[in-house]
């Protein structure tokens, strides 16, 4: 018999009497059920945390910070339970589930550290005058978050959010409620009072769409497609409501001739496979000098036939996509590719044991068009392409030639082009002879262009969940 994840709201299980079902990637089988919350969840859940909001937001920094690094810890404990739940539901390899569990822990512990040193300012205005900010949080605050790193996106913004004293409704994505869940329930053990964390699960459309539209959320945060970012956009606008949006990306490996191609393969392989490209930040493009573009696309693709491929629990280089949906997806650009070269991979693998599965093959497609749908959106796949390029110039208007801008890489030995080409690149990070760091737990992270708006992650996500309030008083 397979069990009901349920919404967790004012410290309680919250079942509803629709359930779907929560489906393993890795055979289509049923893994459980998952309450279909809709606008009477939501409704409770924002009513829990506007009774719990005030009082969270009294008590002491300090008593905040040890309730935070007390959940890290608890998140610690219970790491591998919450990284084989995070695999079975996404698919991904348990040794990344593993990692992913850790950084969890971090955005506790870190948003528990930093909390103590965010405090407004004093503006000597005139002496006659006392000027002071306060940063205050918002009340409630809703979540709406992707089911590629459930546990991270969750515990990201839980963590900024209820430091900064708000309450939190999060409504995980429909594919992987489960840690998200385990996550309010570790932070009622924390001592972080009912009605502070709670977690609606269910459809977008329907928990989603009805949080975007309670009164009682005073600031959104929505990590997922530039689609449903702009809907929630719009129903955030109706009601003059602040928004985050962490947003889709293509985001690219830049490599110069005089690059470390060994360092620069590795990356750029290990930047579109993890996750099985199924990340924001996936290193979808490689923009390559057309002089080194045969050696290094030789070295990838000797990586991508060494991948293994399996079921997430049985920690393989590669699981399988999230769903058959998106399997169907990689499958339309790949197909649609044009003129680009399949150099390796290029379909779904022939194992009679991975039939069942969303799996697709590492894929690398050499010297597409850089105006065609695979060189320009988001394929959340192991698919990279590539793009030859003469110059700087050119590698830059490739790179920036997309309407994403979330990060990029730039590879090269040459100091004065990686700073160059970093103040020029249209992208929210930008990583040189590198690529990602972790879980960048303390690095400001969002986009430019339609990757979306603000930031998260790092001590700017503390600005985001506060709102500052300038107190005027004179002295006379
Ligand atoms: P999605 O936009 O389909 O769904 C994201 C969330 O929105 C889910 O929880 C979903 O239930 C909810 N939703 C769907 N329709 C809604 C509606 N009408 N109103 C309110 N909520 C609704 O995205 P996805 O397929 O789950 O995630 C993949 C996308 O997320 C990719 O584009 C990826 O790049 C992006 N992403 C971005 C970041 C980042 O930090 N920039 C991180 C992870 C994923």
């Amino acid at each position: 018999m397979t069990s009901l994840t349920a919404s967790f709201i004012g410290g309680e299980d919250v079942a509803t009497v629709d359930s779907y079902d929560n489906l393993d990637p890795a055979d289509g089988s049923v893994l459980g059920g998952v309450s279909r919350g809709g606008p009477d969840e939501v409704d409770r859940a924002v009513r829990a945390g506007a009774d719990a909001q005030p009082a969270w937001a009294a008590t002491l920094t300090e008593h905040r910070a040890d309730a935070l690094a007390r959940l890290a810890d608890l998140v610690d404990r219970e790491r591998e339970s919450l990284a084989r739940t995070e695999s079975e539901d996404t698919g991904k390899p348990l040794s990344q589930a593993r990692t992913d569990a850790t950084v969890a822990a971090r955005y506790f512990r870190y948003y528990g550290r930093v909390i103590e040193a965010f405090y407004g300012s004093t503006i000597p205005l005139s002496d006659q005058m006392h000027v002071y900010t306060r940063r205050e949080p918002y009340g409630v605050v809703g979540s709406i978050v992707a089911w590629n790193y459930p546990l991270q996106l969750a515990s990201r913004s839980i963590a900024a959010a209820v430091a900064t004293g708000n309450a939190i409704v999060l409504k995980p994505a429909d594919e992987t409620p489960r840690t998200a869940v385990a996550l309010a329930r570790l932070a009622q053990e924390a001592g972080i009072p009912p009605g502070v964390v709670n977690v609606v699960t269910g459809l977008g459309a329907e928990a989603g769409a009805a949080l975007t539209a309670h009164p009682g959320v005073a600031h959104l945060g929505f990590v997922g497609s530039t689609q449903t970012g702009s809907t929630v956009a719009h129903a955030a606008a109706d009601r003059v409501v602040p928004t985050v949006l962490e947003l889709g990306g293509k985001s690219a490996n830049i490599v110069y001739a005089d690059a470390d191609l060994d360092r620069a393969a590795e990356f750029a392989t290990k930047s579109i496979l993890q996750n099985a490209g199924q990340t924001c930040s996936a290193g979808s493009r490689l923009i390559v000098h057309e002089s080194v573009r045969e050696e290094l696309v030789g070295k990838i693709a000797d990586r991508f036939r060494a991948t293994t491929l399996g079921r997430g629990t049985d920690d393989p280089d590669l699981g399988p996509l999230v769903s058959t949906r998106q399997q169907e997806r990689v499958r339309g650009y790949v197909e649609g590719a044009g003129s680009g070269e399949v150099v390796v991979g290029g379909g779904a693998p022939e194992d009679d044991h991975l039939a069942a599965g969303s799996y697709w093959l590492p894929t690398l497609v050499d010297g597409v068009d850089p105006t065609c749908p695979i060189a320009q959106e988001e394929v959340f796949g192991p698919v990279l392409v590539t793009l030859p390029f003469g110059d700087e110039e050119e590698a830059v208007a490739l790179a920036n030639g997309t309407d994403y801008g979330l990060i990029s890489a730039v590879w090269t030995r040459d100091l004065g082009r990686a700073h160059r080409v970093a103040a020029q690149l249209q992208a929210g990070q930008v990583y040189v002879n590198t690529y990602g760091a972790g879980g960048g737990v303390e690095l400001p992270f969002g986009g430019f262009k339609q990757s979306g708006y603000g930031r998260e992650k790092g001590i700017e996500a503390l600005e985001a969940f506060t709102q500052t309030k300038t107190v005027v008083m004179h002295l006379g």
